[in-house]
């Protein structure tokens, strides 16, 4: 079997709580996840119109010693396994786990990886061939917004509502690769 290198192509960063599902506070177990409306069908329109798909995502309620980070994890497992059932695929997860004044001292560390830090976007682009041209964010808060510019690429601020509304918009906009 030959293996196929992935195409360099740009990337839709997407914060997880707030965007793909409901932000309900520190959600690590599945029956705590509700879906935003439109998420799968965002992400599946993100896929075909030839882009990257990455959730990064602080999760600062493992320094705060509310779960571990074996429940980030398997909690991600679990969304991109009901995302695939629908036709969307995350290409990978990226998540912060550190806390500048973290309970916990083994996550206490002022991280770069913590939006508004851009260390989960930077460490995306460097395991994946990532045109940064094209490429953005969509976030719920203005942390996020601020991480996509210390990235380097444009960040928008998603206020609620249809998850596919939204992106289709911002493909609209931008025009090139991904407009419909
Ligand atoms: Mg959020």
């Amino acid at each position: 079997m030959t293996m196929v290198p992935p195409r360099p192509k740009p990337a839709a960063f997407l914060d997880r709580d707030g965007v793909l599902n409901i932000d309900v506070g520190y959600a690590h177990r599945p029956e705590q996840i509700t879906w935003v409306t439109g998420a799968a069908q965002a992400v599946r329109r993100l896929n075909h119109a030839g882009f990257h798909v990455f959730v990064v995502t602080n999760q600062s309620g493992v320094a705060r010693g509310m779960f571990g980070e074996d429940q980030v994890r398997s909690l991600h497992g679990w969304m991109a396994g009901e995302l695939a059932a629908l036709g969307a695929r995350i290409d990978d997860f990226r998540y912060c786990p550190f806390l500048p004044d973290a309970p916990l001292p083994a996550y206490r560390k002022d991280s770069g990886w913590r939006k508004p830090g851009p260390g989960m976007l930077l460490d995306l682009m460097r395991h994946w061939p990532v045109v940064r041209e094209g490429s953005f964010l969509v976030g719920d808060h203005l942390r996020d917004i601020a991480a996509a510019e210390a990235a380097g690429i444009p960040g928008h601020l998603f206020g609620g509502g249809d998850l596919d509304a939204f992106v289709k918009d911002i493909l609209a906009r931008r025009g090139g690769v991904g407009s419909p």
